[in-house]
């Protein structure tokens, strides 16, 4: 009898790990429950509308999906419709696969203030997230500041610069392009609080920046060291070579004819929204680096803008029943192991860092250990069963669950409604996913009548 095991969210992490088990020398039945009626996480919510070629790992994760050890439960959430304690009791392993979807606070004076946005909500309304669909960001100004340096900070500066041309071959939702595309800004700043050496951008995502059609990205040469860090490894002194080189090359670059500029504003801390009611400008003290740690030097500056968005990492939501790191915003683990019969993997595991492809090793390693745990353990308690019982919960309680058929169902709509150049419209609100499938059973209803 098969092994049953039930995977919480069908992000990379959920799919890299349905893989590692269908990999094992074991036999396993597994299961993919996902909150929303769509898969692949932040490859569909996160990941820039503009890096297309990106997404396309998607391609992987269905193979899993269509394998027959694996179905998928798409548009069940666990909390919601279904508890993690049931899911443990029908289940003879649990894989919490969650993500880590919720935006840190900035916690400094006014950090509340509206206008303030976090970049979870920011990046999942410009793609299209149901849970940030109305989010309604105010970008009524000339001046934006994205505070952190790193890659989603860059994807976030990118989508507020790029004209209408740029992003015609994307699947930007139209509310989100007519805002952004009607918005007076001309100045992006990404605020660091550490200096060009430290900042984590790729060098690919970094050299894009030179590229951009109506944008100028500007550099305070002051601010850039002759050298990479003589303490660093050899490989993080190529990588910062790099990204040196690439901050340098922006001198050289005109503006001519370009009506917006992205600064690199580093060894900046900020200390204080400021604003009456909704934020007009932010405070910044100038830092310096000792000993690798970041002192500040007690003077600062303001920079006017009329919108902030936080890049400032994210943390993990706790589900009820599971022991959770409140500080480091991830599920208490050891090496993935939570409890008997309860692993984690990816952004829940180990927070947000990273790219796709470092969820892949943390799979492999709970394969390894639920393997270990169930040999132990003898045959499965469940007799298979987890799947059966899982349906029987959700039809009692009338949750409106999806399988993979249902989401290629409304893959192919959205595929079908995209402009030409395209590669999808997203359907964002949840019941107009929902009525994709109920338009062809409804038409047979009628047809039967
Ligand atoms: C803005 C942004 C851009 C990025 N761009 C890149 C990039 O260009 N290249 C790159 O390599 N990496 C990129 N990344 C990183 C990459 O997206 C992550 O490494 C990866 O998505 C983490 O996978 P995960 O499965 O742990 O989490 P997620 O992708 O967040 O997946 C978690 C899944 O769990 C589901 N879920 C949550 N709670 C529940 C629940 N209670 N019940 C059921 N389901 C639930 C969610 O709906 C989601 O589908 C980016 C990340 C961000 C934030």
């Amino acid at each position: 009898m098969p092994f049953s095991v039930a995977i919480i969210g069908a992000g990379p992490s959920g799919f890299y790990a349905a893989e590692a088990l269908l990999r094992s020398s074991l036999d396993f039945r597994i299961d993919l429950i996902e909150g929303l009626p769509t898969p692949f996480g932040l490859i569909r919510f996160g990941v820039a509308p503009d890096h297309q070629s990106t997404k396309r790992v998607v391609r992987a994760y269905e193979r899993t999906a269509k394998d027959e050890a694996v179905h998928y439960y798409g548009n069940v959430e666990v909390g919601r419709d279904v508890a993690l304690s049931e899911l443990r009791r029908i289940y003879d392993a649990v894989i919490i696969a969650i993500g880590a979807p919720l935006d840190r606070e900035l916690k400094i004076p006014g950090g509340d203030k509206p206008g303030v946005y976090g970049s979870a909500a920011f990046v999942g309304w410009y793609n299209g997230h149901p849970a940030h669909r109305d989010l309604a960001p105010d970008l009524e100004t000339e001046s934006v500041a994205i505070i952190g340096n790193g890659n989603v900070a860059l994807d976030i500066a990118r989508v507020l610069v790029k004209t209408p041309g740029e992003m015609a071959t994307t699947d930007l939702p139209d509310y989100a392009g007519e805002a952004v595309h009607a918005a007076p800004i001309k100045d992006v700043y990404l605020i660091g609080r550490r200096g060009p050496l430290e900042a984590k951008f790729t060098n690919v995502e970094l050299r894009e920046m030179a590229q951009l059609a109506d944008c100028l990205p500007v550099v305070d040469p002051g601010q850039l060291p002759e050298e990479p860090a003589a303490e660093a490894s050899e490989r993080d002194r190529r990588l910062q070579a790099k990204n040196l080189d690439t901050l340098r090359s922006f001198a050289a670059l005109s503006g001519a004819g370009k009506r917006k500029r992205l600064h690199f504003k580093f060894f900046s801390r900020p200390v204080e929204v400021l604003g009456e009611s909704r934020v007009e400008g932010l405070r910044l003290e100038r830092t310096r680096l000792e000993a690798g740690n970041v002192v500040g030097t007690g003077e600062t500056f303001d920079l006017p803008c009329g919108a902030i968005v936080a890049a400032i990492g994210t943390r993990s939501r706790p589900l009820n029943g599971l022991p959770f790191d409140a500080n480091r915003g991830v599920v208490t683990n050891r090496r993935g192991r939570v409890a008997k019969g309860l692993y984690v993997v990816g952004w829940a595991r180990r927070g947000p860092t990273g790219v796709i492809g470092t969820n892949k090793p943390d799979a492999d390693e709970i394969a390894a250990h639920i393997e270990a745990d169930l040999t132990e353990a003898g045959p499965s308690r469940t007799s298979g069963s987890g799947r059966l019982a899982l349906e029987d919960l959700l039809d009692e309680r009338g949750v409106a669950w999806i399988s993979y058929e249902d989401w290629k169902a409304i893959e192919a709509a959205e595929e079908a409604a995209a402009e030409p150049g395209m590669p999808r419209k997203k359907l964002i609100r949840v019941a107009e996913m929902l009525a994709v499938l109920n338009e062809p059973r409804a038409a047979q209803r009628d047809e039967a009548d």
